[in-house]
């Protein structure tokens, strides 16, 4: 079947094993795609009351019929399993090129069960599968680990792992591969509970078979001319995503002191501008032109200086301001620096940190909690503290590491009234009460407060398809929320 490689490859870390196995043409006929293909393995398999950190959850990586084309930005990967974040169904995404080695070693995708009694990890390559161990990478930041198993393994591996935060069962810690990310709802954590610290995949990326080579080359030629020409697409190749303070801040909704306000002070220390001031360098993911991940620096002179991040993309330096009212753009490099180094879900890591700010506000905690720690608006250094304590479990950080829906429980006093989250899943960077469609988006997300699920609805932007709308309306707009919700599943089980 064009599309597909029409096999699986089973790894069960409980018996040391690893099977391939057929997938059947009719599951992937009515469930395309990564997003398709994982849900039905996902509520297949894994019973219902699963515990998502028992050997009985799944980890699905993921690919797509158009994994490794020469189709623009549709070699993306998908994690699906059971979160730990939401006890829900979770779908992650991440770009670079992972799936496109995972395409090329000969599978649609990989399923990880059971759980390794001691640290190890996964080589498949040069048609063997084998589980290593992992002493000499546990508690390795993900850096390290990439490094080292790229000197062990040669430079054309592709590696996904998880750093001390998932090691730890941080309940939103990523899958960090290369440079980016598959960070929402806790797949990292689900990767440390089976004690899987890193997966290699070896092979030589190939094109796959098409059906018809020269419509697909023409169709390709297509796309590519559209996007060029589009205005946004130029806009997104410059500057990324690091226009987003200017405008969400520019109509009130750049949510602040933990969703108090829809505007920060001094937000234009954080334009796109600003960010192309300390910018050194740029990355992209296999097979799109736009390249939009942004390498920046603190320059000499500067707090944090010489950190360097490959971003921050919008999501995680609101994350790193918004929440904590800082507008402190060095700080935004420096925590999206050891979110990735950690194996932290920035969004999760900043919303749950903004929270602990608003209850030391209130004096729901003080500083017999944080041992002394002043979680005081603008503070950004606390911030870059606590997002260490959190990855380590230290101290005030080993709550905080629960997620807000958790950590309000344990906490008391009023706490849940603070905590900002859907189905348990931190809200990503939009205030919802300026953007009431986007609002009902997050609310009826089936993986939670994710902004990436079809939740954006850029109709209240001003987009006239299927109709523009006005945001402030709160009727009459389920079709668009609808609309929004299964186009983003159609991106994701056809393209990605
Ligand atoms: S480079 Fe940017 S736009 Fe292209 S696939 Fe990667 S994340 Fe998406």
């Amino acid at each position: 079947m064009f599309g597909y490689n029409g096999r699986l490859l089973r790894v069960n870390l409980s018996a040391f094993t690893s099977t391939e196995e057929p997938i059947d043409e009719r599951d992937i006929r009515h469930f395309m795609g990564g997003r398709g293909l994982g849900t039905l393995y996902l509520f297949r398999e894994v019973p219902k009351r699963a515990d998502p950190l028992s050997p009985q959850n799944r980890l699905l990586f993921l690919t797509g019929p158009l994994t490794g084309t020469p189709f623009q930005a549709t070699s993306r990967l998908v994690v699906c399993t059971k979160s730990p974040l939401t006890g829900c169904y979770a779908r992650s995404s991440a770009g670079g090129d992972f799936a496109v080695w995972l395409r090329s070693c000969g599978y649609d995708f990989l399923s990880v069960e059971g759980a390794a009694e001691r640290p190890v990890y996964l080589y498949v390559g040069d048609g063997r599968v084998e589980i290593r161990d992992a002493s000499e990478i546990w508690g390795k930041t993900t850096t390290e680990t990439q490094r080292y198993l790229r000197e062990v393994h040669g430079k054309r591996t592709r590696i996904a792992c998880i750093g001390p935060a998932g090691e730890r069962l941080v309940k939103f810690a990523a899958i960090v591969t290369g440079r980016r990310t598959a960070s929402r709802c806790g797949v990292g954590t689900v990767m440390g509970s089976k004690k899987l610290k890193a997966i290699v995949l070896d092979a030589i990326p190939r094109n796959p078979a098409f059906f018809d080579p020269d419509l697909v080359k023409d169709l390709a030629r297509q796309q590519l001319g559209m996007i060029r020409t589009n205005p946004q697409f130029q806009k997104h190749k410059k500057y990324g995503t690091t226009d987003g303070a200017t405008t969400r801040n520019a109509i009130g909704v750049y949510p602040t002191r933990n969703f108090r306000f829809g505007q920060m002070k001094d937000y234009q220390l954080l334009s796109e501008e600003e960010y192309m001031k300390l910018r050194v360098g740029e990355f992209g993911c296999y097979g799109c032109l736009a390249r939009c991940g942004k390498v920046h620096r603190v320059p000499p002179g500067r707090i944090y200086e010489g950190t360097m991040s490959d971003g921050p993309e919008y999501e995680s330096y609101w994350s790193f301001s918004g929440p904590i009212d800082s507008p402190c753009i060095e700080a935004t490099i420096a925590a999206d620096r050891l979110c990735d180094e950690l194996g932290l879900d920035s969004i999760s890591t900043g919303g749950t940190i903004g929270f602990a700010y608003e209850l030391y506000e209130r004096g729901i905690i003080g500083k017999a909690e944080t041992e002394g720690l002043e979680l005081s608006y603008g503070n950004h250094e606390v911030m870059i503290e606590l997002i260490r304590k959190i990855a380590l479990r230290d101290g005030i950080g080993d709550i905080l590491a629960e997620g807000t829906r958790r950590a309000a429980l344990m906490i008391g006093k009023g706490a849940e009234e603070y905590a900002m989250h859907v189905k348990g899943l931190e809200l990503a960077g939009y205030e919802p009460r300026g953007l009431k469609a986007t609002g009902f988006g997050y609310a009826t997300s089936t993986i939670g407060g994710s902004h990436s699920n079809g939740s954006l609805a850029f109709q209240e932007w001003g987009l006239p398809f299927p109709r523009s709308v006005n945001r402030f309306d709160e009727e009459g707009k389920a079709d668009i929320v609808i609309f929004n919700q299964h186009n983003s599943a159609l991106g994701e089980v056809g393209i990605v």
